[in-house]
């Protein structure tokens, strides 16, 4: 990794990158050879061909799996080499942090001051879940039968399918990844087609850390196509899936056919509620990086504020002060503040919630348009956009935008607040803001969602379980709780004879 500070980085790549499939420990091309093009969202240019792979190159990738996992070398690994070979995993990220953060910054115009920080925190959950593959066991338990000892044994589930979105390709492929593998299973993913190129980038780290064959297997391509051949597959014995709550009941359903264990980690829309006792300028701050950080594109983005009616005026001011600073340009400048959105799909779709907001009646206070400067012509952007004066039943209050729109929503009552942050369909993540402790534990305690953060936004570690209530998801990912999520339970009788009385 280079240690030089730079101002502005550069695409991996001069010329387009023609990517290959991660399967079996080979590099290959999708069995019909087709391929699709990545956009670089800021400058509209085809950066990279992915290959476009399909049922058949989802058999192929299964069936590598499932050998590596039955009778390949992985099995016959203890817990403690599985450690060793993610904690390796771990180390080589730490040391290709910058390349694959510009891989990200290319592929969904994230920003490379944000990107850098998260690929640095990623070696964290290899080294987190590494400590945990040689201590996975069961337990001896007392039974009422006489002459019998009932032992458990905790064992890995077998082939796991991980469907990932774009907006955070590598973070959410290593909550799945690591966990998985300290358990004992073996794992194809599928990234989002939007965003193909870090994951494979990210491949390459694994064939170097020396995983066993078929044991990590990448198949990119389409959600109808390769995704639903992986959720569908009867051989995929759990699917961890993040994205959207559309694609993940059908996810559920396709499961269903062959019982395979399901976790959904899915949208939000969640209250950031700010109460009259706040300290506000923090406040203001965690407003900002809660929906405008990734360019709002993150589904623990605080989209709904809630400002207690005595300050709303203030706040408000406040907020818009500080968002008409924002610095808006090329995502690989360290000076850039917000990035674009990922896909002209998703373009279209955040300006259309835009005009669908003035239609229904709220107050535009700043933002709402595509900038007009010539050095972002060529990229995706919208301008950071406040509403002011929404009600919590407008659509742009209650569905997931996922881009840089923030609802304020006005309360009087601490009953208030909590009525309006759990009148949605979501329950990802929520915040409270006051200086009152027992205000906020009486809060935390009655946000129906996954996560509260009190004085803060947009926290997340290893260490600490994530998920959504709700339509937000079932399951949870991180944390001591998730090897649960990736192993099963087996229960063994031995009759001891009269030895035992
Ligand atoms: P998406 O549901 O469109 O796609 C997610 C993944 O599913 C992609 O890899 C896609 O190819 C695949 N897919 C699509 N159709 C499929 C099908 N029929 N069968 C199997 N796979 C299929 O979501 P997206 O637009 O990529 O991501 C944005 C969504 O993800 C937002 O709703 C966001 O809130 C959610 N998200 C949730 C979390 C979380 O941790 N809760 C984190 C990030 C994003």
């Amino acid at each position: 990794m280079s240690t030089e500070t730079k101002t502005i980085y550069q695409p991996l790549y001069e010329n387009i990158k023609k990517y290959e499939m991660f399967i079996n420990n080979e590099w290959v091309q999708s069995v019909s050879q087709k391929t699709f093009p990545s956009v670089n969202p800021f400058t509209g240019e085809v950066w990279a061909e992915i290959p476009a792979g399909e049922k058949e190159d989802v058999d192929r990738a299964v069936q590598a799996a499932k050998t590596a996992f039955e009778t390949g070398e992985w099995p016959k690994l203890h817990g403690s080499q599985r450690g060793a070979l993610l904690r390796r995993f771990g180390d080589l990220i730490a040391e290709n942090a910058e390349m694959l953060a510009v891989s990200e910054v290319v592929d969904n115009g994230k920003l490379i001051r944000e990107m850098l920080g998260q690929v640095k925190s990623l070696p964290g959950w290899c080294y987190y879940f590494a400590g945990f593959a040689d201590k996975i066991h069961g337990e001896t338990i007392p039974v009422e039968v006489p002459n019998m000892i009932n032992y458990t044994v905790r064992e890995p589930l077998g082939v796991v399918g991980a469907i990932v979105p774009w907006n955070s390709p590598l973070l959410l492929t290593l909550w799945k990844l690591c966990p998985a593998l300290a358990a004992g299973n073996t794992i194809v993913i599928k990234p989002s087609e939007v965003a193909s190129g870090s994951i494979l980038e990210l491949s390459k780290l694994i064939e170097k850390a020396g995983f066993p064959p078929g044991v990590v297997n990448v198949v990119t391509g389409f959600g109808e196509t390769a995704g639903a051949a992986l959720a569908s597959h009867p051989d995929v014995r759990k699917i961890a899936f993040t994205g959207s709550a559309e694609t993940g009941k059908l996810i559920v359903k396709s499961s269903a056919d062959h019982f395979a264990r399901v976790s959904l980690e899915l949208g939000g829309k969640s209250p950031n509620i700010i109460f009259e006792d706040a300290d506000l300028s923090n406040a203001v701050n965690g407003v900002l990086a809660g929906i405008f950080a990734a360019t709002g594109q993150t589904c623990m983005a605080g989209s709904r504020v809630l400002i207690q009616n005595s300050i709303y005026d203030q706040f408000v001011e406040a907020l818009v002060s500080r968002t008409s600073e924002i610095k808006l340009g090329n995502p690989l400048d360290m000076a850039t503040e917000m990035g674009t959105v990922a896909f002209a799909g998703q373009h279209q779709k955040v300006m259309n919630y835009i005009e669908i907001g003035q239609q229904e009646g709220a107050r535009l206070l700043y933002g709402g348009k595509r900038p007009t400067r010539e050095d972002l012509k060529n990229g995706l952007f919208v301008e950071p956009t406040i509403f002011g004066d929404v009600s919590n039943d407008m659509r742009i209050a209650q569905e997931e935008i996922f881009g840089p729109v923030v609802c304020l929503i006005r309360f009087e009552t601490e009953e208030d607040a909590i009525r309006i942050a759990n009148d949605i369909q979501f329950g990802l993540a929520s915040a409270v803001w006051t200086k009152d402790v027992q205000r906020a534990h009486r809060i935390a305690s009655k946000i129906k969602a996954g996560t509260v953060w009190i004085n803060n936004y947009r926290k997340v570690g290893f260490s600490s379980p994530f998920g959504g209530y709700k339509a937000s998801g079932i399951g949870r990912e991180n944390g001591l709780y998730v090897m649960q999520e990736y192993t099963q339970i087996k229960s063994v009788w031995v009759d001891t004879g009269n030895i035992i009385t």
